[in-house]
């Protein structure tokens, strides 16, 4: 955690104001967020763990890039970014291409906290970038983020991206946001699978014996065709209910009226989960609490399950905080 330049280690303001109204569309990771503009859509995330990699395209032939890290002992942030300069060198040289590169290039000042001992660069060969390299003292990550477009392109929207990158949750809680899905779910959750379609996305989290699921569709007034959300969401996901045994109660949530569901793992799923023990040494959990809406206002059902012990209160914790609606 320690780094040989830069000087406080506390995690101090980090000058926020308001975002641009261009960048839209949020991007969340395993702890990773950041802001691009609209019709931008992340095509490749990965890693858990201590790194990471996100990448977002434009609908022209801009994009964007962040790759971070969380190296062990002292980082020297200037020699992580003349490592990386050298792999690029060698990358332009192949192709018989000189790299240009300028690092505090004008404009780019105060792009991040001092304290992430921040240096920004561009480079240029057959491409061009602008980036930035930081290291945060709070999360130790090392990132590399920077905006590539072709040589032509107008990279102006790369201040604002770059300045907008947050590399740590806040008070331990993690923001995954992916094709408008957005939850956040307490650190030491990953993601273990994710479903991402236009119309309809859904993340898979564990920890532990512990399960979130959370799914969202589009064009619910569509769907439900003035219909209940319950019985369409039981319709749609009747195997995938067939393993609790659950009851239904209304509740209003987040000024919506919702339907939460409470129950347990019927005999067969929980003799399954006991049946994986030796080969997880993780206790399962057999409580299931979920919550069904419609978001009126975003035109989106949303449901969330947590698959969690008796008396935790992570299912509310979570739901708190899922912004279906500005
Ligand atoms: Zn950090
Ligand atoms: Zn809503």
């Amino acid at each position: 955690m320690r780094r040989t330049t830069g000087t406080a280690e506390k995690d101090g303001t980090r000058g926020e104001g308001p975002l641009p109204a261009a960048l839209s569309v949020l991007v969340g990771w395993n702890g990773l967020t950041l802001h691009t503009p609209d019709e931008w859509s992340p095509v490749a995330v990965s890693g858990e763990g201590r790194q990471g990699y996100v990448k977002v395209v434009g609908p022209d032939t801009r994009h964007l890039e962040v790759k971070w890290e969380q190296p062990k002992g002292v980082v020297n942030v200037p020699q992580a970014l003349e490592r990386y300069l050298d792999r690029l060198r060698k990358t332009a040289r192949r192709s018989r291409m000189e790299l240009v590169v300028r690092t505090k290039p004008a404009g780019l000042g105060r792009l991040r906290p001092d304290d992430q001992a921040p240096i920004a660069y561009t480079w240029e060969a057959a491409q061009k970038a602008v980036g930035c390299i930081w290291h945060c003292g709070h999360c130790g990550r090392l990132v590399i983020a920077e905006v590539v477009g072709e040589r032509d392109d107008d990279l102006s929207i790369a201040r604002s991206i770059l300045a907008g990158i947050r590399e740590h949750g806040e008070d331990d809680w993690i923001t995954w946001s992916l094709y408008g899905l957005t939850i956040s779910a307490p650190v030491g959750f990953t993601m273990e699978k994710q479903v991402l379609m236009t119309g309809r996305q859904q993340f898979q989290l564990r920890k532990g014996g512990a399960r979130l699921q959370a799914d969202r569709w589009g064009l619910a007034e569509l769907a439900l065709r003035g219909g209940s959300v319950r019985e369409w969401y039981e319709a749609r996901e009747r195997a995938a209910l067939s393993r609790y045994a659950y009851r239904v109660e209304e509740t209003v949530l987040r000024g919506h009226r919702a339907f939460r569901l409470v129950g347990r793992d019927r005999w067969w799923q929980a003799l399954l989960k006991l049946a994986r023990v030796p080969a997880t040494l993780t206790w399962p959990c057999f409580f299931m609490q979920g919550y069904l809406w419609h978001c009126e206002a975003s035109n989106r059902i949303y449901a969330l399950i947590v698959e969690q012990s008796r008396r935790s209160t992570l299912l509310e914790s979570v739901a708190a905080r899922v912004p279906c609606h500005a």
